[in-house]
Parts: structure tokens; sequence; C-alpha cells
């Protein structure tokens, strides 16, 4: 990057507006509109982002900086008619980052740059020659000599402990120990009781401490100073801690900080002066009133640093009215400015207010709502504003039920969070067990190293499911978010024994009948009981709360801003649903359909053994009556589907996993066989079995013999699934119901593939269906990264596209779904390689490339070919806008991400380009 001599690089807060966050930081632009509305903003002026990146390129700070820096300084200097530093009467300033994107991380604040062993003087003597605090100021009056010795000398200090923590890294510790051992000396714990001579004494060893870590005496010189401060803050841009939190907050690399410089204004000029910091609105439940607090003769930094205890800001009315009343109606001229709940920081010095700073203030997920709410009733925002300032993923934080929030007990272990929520319960190992306590009533946890498809009736009994293996797209985190149940996956601290029905954490051991508490969000797992609260959010969407009836703010606010959501998304949402439970969970939550019915858990539990007579079937009859006795008992399980969902379009998906997860494992059968043959028992059917077992395994499974190609090879398998799903409409239809059956081929990679399954099962269709008037569509899955790249021949051949992005993001990468995570995705976290899991949030770049390809091409082929979207990224806030913008007629996800996907189609809908949803 070249710089010019011409580029403005600082601005006068004057010459700045609030949408100038990108060259002002958000710092400086607000404090340029305070500025502008006429609120008493000390002067100052604001560098640019554009001179933080010309340095972070070069190593120097452009050309014209300086040039500039001097003018506005010269124009401040007039305006409060001193001079920095200046011996008599000092000028002081405050030196302040302020990126784009508020960044805690970051290097804060120097205050008091001017001061040194001369200006120190001026400043005692200056600020003493005024008002002076009043005689209840006891330990906080000046010295008798009538200047204010004490503020002067203890201003200094601070700059050097300021200046050196922040601008010269030395160690914040040294600077704290020589105040602790100042006060000691004292015999006191309040700062307050250091008089103007023990902070004359603080400042040498301040100037010590100083000298020892950098070779150098403290800068006497005001505008070096000054200079090095702008560097420093420049510079923190690329300090570790903010390296991390923009990757965790997903802030660009390459936005630099402002940085502004005000003239000082001080809160710890006695008992007349303070500081503090308020809200417009309460940030934690969005309740209308006063909320802050205010701590009387101190600066900023003493409310972080909690040195002494601040009171409610309501408590200034009592201080100092004028400097109260006039704060009120700032902060409600601010908020009808903003038009959004402000924070705010702001100084008295001696009776006189001023704001230091203002933002859109941070707020909880409930308070976003309720805020929303009460700013439509206010007349000050329209509903799609209101649906804006809202996200999904503060709609999922208050669907789960979470731990009371003032709980003490520590975590044992922590995992990965894979499905949010809090579970509390006893301790089992097993499905079976699980099944049994759940059955007397009691509450479970479902421990496993991980969860497999024989689990699935121990974790709908369990209240959460713990596993040491596996991560965000395990089986035990995809069917958990399925159900909407806790799930902490991955928690490797943990060993489990399941034979010995216990585990072991941290040298504990935690045995079958253990209360244990675990916290899907956080991953955090605790032993013991953690009390439980119940959303409310969910009792509204299961229809418990009718929010005509009940007097809660927030769910009247969800209710409101889920409306407006509903009525402006283009985007249908479906759910995947399994059973007629699901089905009907989901329709209470909003689903339009159903996108995804996974028929294989239709194969489990005692229908286990069809499944086993139809693996081993010797002679086509064996087959075909193996078929025969699964076709009733499918087309019931369809029948209740479609009853639930009311005619609505159901997407059923013909059988997708490799057929041999239906046998029991080889290691497990080898030992029953050789303890059997070892008694002298029949072992004819376990050896039949064991030698298919050996003749299925794969080395690779999720690239075998799985979906579609289950269907080539298996004669009669996709016919019954076909036939069961055709009967079972004409069946609801007969009976005066509808249904709207939509049978999805998965894993085709080629239009041969879908063809072949086709030709067979519109056969079967046209000869179920006859006169009944059902219709049944025939589409397939794109999951394949060759389908999505072939997707013109394949739409020849379909009726709709579901976009598989689970096996679409597994096949794209080269990921293994159930082992990356948890084994070595924190490197590539870590690494920036993508700052969230591909498998969390569609990878716009790549796999959503592929998807674009896919629905241009397909839709090119055949116009107005439906497609959908059925992989866990359907229920994806981010994902979600994607998905939107590639012109998606639906997405489909688990019941309890419905309301998520709903409100985000919404504010997809609404969005502008630009706008800004953080
Ligand atoms: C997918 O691959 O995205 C999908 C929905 O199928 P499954 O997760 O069952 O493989
Ligand atoms: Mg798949």
């Amino acid at each position: 990057m070249t710089a010019h001599e011409t580029d403005k690089y600082v601005y006068d807060f004057a010459e700045g507006n609030k949408d100038l966050k990108d060259l002002l930081g958000g710092k400086g632009a607000n404090l340029a509109e305070m500025t502008n509305l006429g609120l008493p903003v000390p002067p100052g002026f604001t560098i640019t982002t554009g001179a933080c990146q010309a340095y972070l390129a070069t190593g120097r700070e452009p050309d014209g900086l300086a040039g500039q820096i001097e003018a506005h300084l010269q124009a401040l200097e007039r305006e409060m008619g001193r001079r920095l530093g200046d011996p008599d009467d000092p000028l002081l300033v405050s030196v302040r980052s302020g990126a784009r994107f508020s960044m805690p991380g970051m290097m804060e604040t120097v205050l008091n740059v001017g001061l040194n062993d001369r200006s120190v003087v001026g400043l005692a003597r200056q600020a003493g020659g005024s008002a002076g605090p009043t005689a209840s100021g006891g330990s906080a009056d000046p010295t008798a000599s009538g200047g204010n010795d004490r503020f002067a000398w203890d201003s200094y200090r601070r700059l050097i402990q300021m200046f050196g923590k922040t601008v010269c890294e030395v160690p914040g510790e040294e600077f704290e120990h020589a105040l602790d051992e100042a006060k000691r000396a004292k015999g006191t714990h309040d700062d307050l009781d250091l008089d103007a001579d023990d902070l004359r004494g603080l400042v040498e060893t301040y100037k010590k401490i100083f000298a020892e870590h950098t070779g150098r005496e403290f800068p006497q010189e005001p505008r070096e100073q000054l200079d090095l401060a702008i560097r420093a803050v420049f510079e923190s841009w690329n300090a570790e801690r903010a390296i991390l939190y923009r990757r965790q907050e997903r802030i660009p690399a390459d936005l630099g900080t402002a940085v502004n410089v005000v003239a000082m204004v001080f809160g710890n000029l006695g008992p007349d002066s303070g500081t503090g910091v308020a809200f417009t609105r309460d940030p934690g439940s969005g309740a209308q009133g006063i909320y802050g607090d205010y701590l009387a003769n101190a600066q900023g930094e003493d409310v972080v640093a909690g040195i002494r205890n601040t009171v409610p800001l309501q408590e200034l009315e009592r201080l100092d009215k004028t400097s109260y009343d006039q704060l009120l109606d700032i902060m409600a001229r601010l908020e009808g400015h903003y038009q959004d709940l402000c924070d705010i920081e702001f100084t008295i010095e001696r009776g006189k207010l001023w704001m230091l700073q203002t933002r859109v203030g941070k707020r909880t997920a409930a308070a976003a709502f309720v805020i929303a709410g009460q700013l439509v009733d206010e007349g000050l925002i329209d509903l799609d504003e209101a649906l804006h300032r809202v996200n999904g993923a503060q709609l999922a934080q208050l669907m789960f039920p979470r731990f009371q929030l003032d709980h003490d007990v520590p975590p044992v272990a922590r995992g990965i969070g894979a499905s949010p929520g809090a579970a509390s319960g006893a301790v089992v190992f097993t499905s079976a067990r699980a099944v049994e306590l759940a059955a007397e009533g009691k509450a479970v946890i479902l421990v496993r190293r991980e969860t497999n498809p024989d689990d699935l009736n121990g974790m709908i009994a369990a209240q959460g499911i713990l596993t040491s293996r596996g991560g965000k797209t395990s089986h035990a985190a995809v069917v958990a978010r399925g159900m909407g149940k806790t799930c902490v996956s991955g928690a490797d601290e943990i060993e489990v024994n399941v034979p010995a029905k216990r585990f072991t954490v941290g040298g504990r051991t935690v045995s079958e009948g253990d209360v244990v508490s675990i916290d899907g969000t956080t991953g955090k797992v605790y032993l013991g009981e953690v009390p439980v609260v119940p959303s409310e959010v969910v009792q509204y969407f299961e229809g418990s709360l009718d929010p005509a009836h009940v007097d809660n703010a927030l769910v009247r606010a969800v209710h409101r801003i889920m409306t407006h959501a509903d009525a402006r998304r283009r985007l249908a949402v479906r759910t995947n649903a399994d059973t007629g439970a699901d089905a009907a969970r989901a329709r209470r939550f909003g689903a339009e359909g159903i996108g995804l019915c996974r028929t294989e858990h239709m194969f489990l539990g005692d229908r286990r053994e069809l499944v086993e007579r139809l693996i081993l079937a010797a002679t086509d009859t064996d087959r075909t009556d193996a078929l025969a006795a699964l076709l009733p008992l499918q087309r019931q399980d369809f029948v209740e589907i479609f009853r639930e969902m009311a005619g609505l379009p159901v997407t059923v998906r013909l059988i997708d996993p490799p057929l041999h997860e239906f046998l029991p494992p080889l290691e497990q059968l080898a030992v029953n066989v050789a303890v059997a043959q070892e008694r002298g028992e029949d072992v004819a059917k376990e050896e039949a079995l064991l030698a298919a077992v050996r003749r299925m395994h794969e080395e690779n499974p999720m690239l075998g013999l799985r979906g579609v190609r289950l269907g080539l090879v298996i004669p009669g398998l996709f016919a019954m699934q076909v036939r069961a799903i055709a009967e079972a409409a004409v069946a609801v239809t007969r009976d005066g119901g509808a249904a709207c059956p939509e049978i999805m081929v998965p894993l085709v990679g080629a239009v041969q593939e879908l063809e072949t399954v086709r030709a067979e099962a519109e056969k079967i269709i046209a000869e179920v269906v006859g006169d009944s008037g059902v219709e049944v569509l025939i589409g397939t899955m794109i999951e394949v990264p060759r389908a999505a790249l072939t997707a013109g021949q394949i739409a020849e051949a379909a009726q709709f596209f579901s976009f598989g992005t689970n096996d679409l993001t597994q096949m794209g990468w080269g990921f293994s779904r159930d082992d990356v995570e948890g084994a070595f995705f924190w490197r590539y976290l870590e690494l920036g390689i993508f700052g969230i899991s591909p498998f969390e949030s569609i990878d716009r770049d790549g796999v959503g490339r592929l998807i674009r390809i896919a629905a241009e091409e397909g839709r090119a082929a055949r116009p107005g070919l439906k497609l959908g979207v059925c992989g866990e990224h359907g229920g994806d806030p981010d994902s979600v806008h994607f998905f939107h913008e590639v012109g998606l007629d639906y997405v489909s996800c688990s019941p309890f991400r419905v309301p998520v996907a709903r409100l985000e189609a919404g504010r997809a809908a609404i969005e502008t380009t630009g706008s800004d949803s953080r």
C-alpha cells in the first residue's frame, strides 16, 4: 500500500458521523455523532483506520500523518486555551483504540498523556484553583496548600502505569505491587488514603520500574508520549489476543484500528466528580428503566479494576441532581437517535457532565427480542427492522432449558457442546438400562464412548447423552440435535468402561446411578445435580403458552417477530423426521412438510431379525419372503407420518446406510460363535451371520455399498419401500386424508443410477396408485460431488433435488464425518483454515459452489425444478441465508431447529446487502 501526502488521516470529531465506522472505528464515529448532536463531548480528533493499515503494511507512520496530527493538536490547543503538557497549565489528552467492531481483546486507553515532571506542578495549581472539592470529601480533599497536589500526582502515576504497561509492555503487576506496598506502608487498603507525598514517592518508584524494564527514562516530551501511544495502539491490532479474538468472532484481519485523541476530563477531582456507565434499558432482560453504575471521585479504570464498589446510577440523583437529570435527558435523546439500546460512558468533572463514549449496546438473547418488540411499540422501528435485530442463534439459546445461572458446581470435564441444553440425571451405560430406569420415572444420562443406531431407544429415554468420542456430526450429536436433546460429545478426559458400568474422570470414579449434569451449550460436565430451568419459548412453540393471554414480554416479542418472519420469508421450512411423534412436534414448531424421512431407523428394534433374514437370504424366495414381511410394517410407519403431515409434502428417502450396520459387530459375533461351538451348541445360524458379516466388511463403508447402490444390487429392496410408500399414501387418501409423498434416492452420482431406480419405481407406483388421485414425485439427493457437477443430466430424471450437505461436505472436503471434528479440527480452527466447522455452517466457497452449480444447471435443464436441502446445514443460521441467496425452495432441519430456520429465512428475505447484523 502506498501512502500519499494528500490522504486524510485525521478527522476532528465535528467532521465525522456514526456511519463512518469503517474509517473512524466505532468509538470515533460515535464520538463524532454525539459531538454533532450538540452533546457535551470533550473535544478531540480521530486518526483513521487507514493510517493504521498503512503503518501495519510498512512498519512506519505514513507520510503526512505527523503533520496532520500536529495541525489537529494545535486546533485542539486553541479550542482548550492550553498547550499539550504546558508546564503552567497543561492540556492533557487520552489516547484510545477504537476498531470497526468492538474488540475487548485489544489495548484500551492511555490517560493523562502530556504530564511530566514539570507539568504535574502546573496541573496541581490549575486543578486546585477552581471550586475544589467540598468538605465532605474527607481523605479526597486536596492538600492544604490550596492547589490540588494529590490529584496531580495521582494523575501522573496513572500515566506512567498505563503508558508503561500498554505502550512499553512493562509487566502491570510491578506497578500494582508498588501501589500495594505504598498502601501497606500507610496502613490502608484505600487508594484515597494516599496523600500527595505518598503519590509523589510512588511516581519515583514507578519511574524506576519503567527505566529498569525499558532501558530508558520515562519520556518527558509530551509530543513523544503522544506519538508513542498512537503507535502502540496501531500495533495492538496485531497483539496475540486481538488476533485470537478476531478469529473467534470472524472479524477480518486487515481492518486496522482507529485512534482517538481526546482532551482529558477528570472524574477524580473530588466528591463532586465521578465516572460511570449506563444503559438506556436493561441489557439482561430488556426492561425499560435506568441501569448503570456510578463511582464518585474516580476515573474509568477504577471502575474496571473494582478498587471501590460502585453505586447504582440512581444514587447520582441524590449526589448531583443537575448532572443526573441532564444524563437522563441525553440517554433519551441517544435512544431516539440510534433507535436502539445504547450503552454510555460518562464522567462528571466538578459538576459538569461529559460524554466519553456511546454505542449500540450488547444484550442477552432475551433482551434482544424484548427490546426489538418495545421499539416497534414505541414507533421507533418497523417490524422488518425488529426482525433484522434478532437472530437464530439467539432464538436457539432461548429454546433450551438451562442451568440456573448462580450455581457453584465446578466442571470435571469438558467436551464438545454438541446439542445445547442442560440435563441432569443418573448415569447409565446401556440403552436397555436407560429405558428401564426412565420407565421407573428416573432422569438418566446415557454415557457411551460413542453411540450407534442401537442406542436410539436409550437416547430417547435419556435426558441427555454424554460421549467420550466424536464431534459435532457424530451419531450422538446429530441424533440428539434432531431430538432437541442435550448432548456433550468427545469429552475425552472421560474413560468409559461399559462392562464395569462406570467411568473415570480426573481420578474419580462415577458408577451407574451416580448423578451427573451436562451442559450441551458449553460442553461442560458436572458431578452431581445442577438445578435446571425450562424454556418459556418452547412452551410457546408447543402451544402451552398463549401469547395473547400471558403476561410475558419475551413470549409476546418472540410471537410477534416470528409471525413477521413467516410473512416475509420466501424459503419454506420443512423438518427431518422419521416418526409420527417427531412429525407432530415439528408441525407445532411450524414445519411445512418433511424434507427428509430417514427410513433406516425403521429397520431397527424387532425388525432387525427380518433385515437379517433379508441379508442372509440364500434364494430368491427367502429374500422375497423377508421383504414381504417388512412391507406391512413399513407401510404402517408411512401411514402414521402421512396422517400427521395432513397433505403437506413428505420426502421419504429410500434406505441409505450399508446393510451390515444392521448386523451385530464382527468381533461380538466371532466370540459368540466360538463360545457356542465350545459348548457344542447348534451355531449354524450364527455361523451364517458371521460369514455374511465377513463377506460384507468394508474398509470405507461411507464410500461403499450404500444408498442407490444398495437399490441396484439387492433386488426388491427399493421396490418394497416404494410399494409401502405408495400403498400408505393411497390408504390415507382413501380414508379421507391427503398424502403428498416424494420418493428420494440417496447417494446418486450418475443419472443412469437414478434412471434405473426410477423406471422400477414408476411401474410400482402406477400399479398401486391407480385412480386414487395420489401423486408421487421421484427425485434425488445431491450429496456426491459428481452429482452436483452433472446436475444438468441428473435433472432430466429427477422431479426434485435435495442437497445432502452432510455427505456433500464429507466428500467435497474428503473429511470423514464421524472422525475429523473431534480428532483435529481444533488445529484447523487455530490456523484459521476455517472459522467454523464446515459440517456446522456451509462452506460457501467450496461445497457452496457445488450447490450453486447444481442449482443453476439443474434448473436450466428442468425449469422450476424443486430444490431443497436436508443436511444439518438446513437449520444453521448462516447457511439458511446462503440457501436463500442460491434460490432454493426450502430448507429442512430437525424439529427443534424449525423455528430458527423460519426466523433466519425471514431475515434473509429482508436483508439488503451490506447491512450490519452483528
Ligand atoms: C446428508 O448427507 O446431508 C444427509 C442428509 O444424509 P445423511 O446425513 O443421512 O447421510
Ligand atoms: Mg447423506
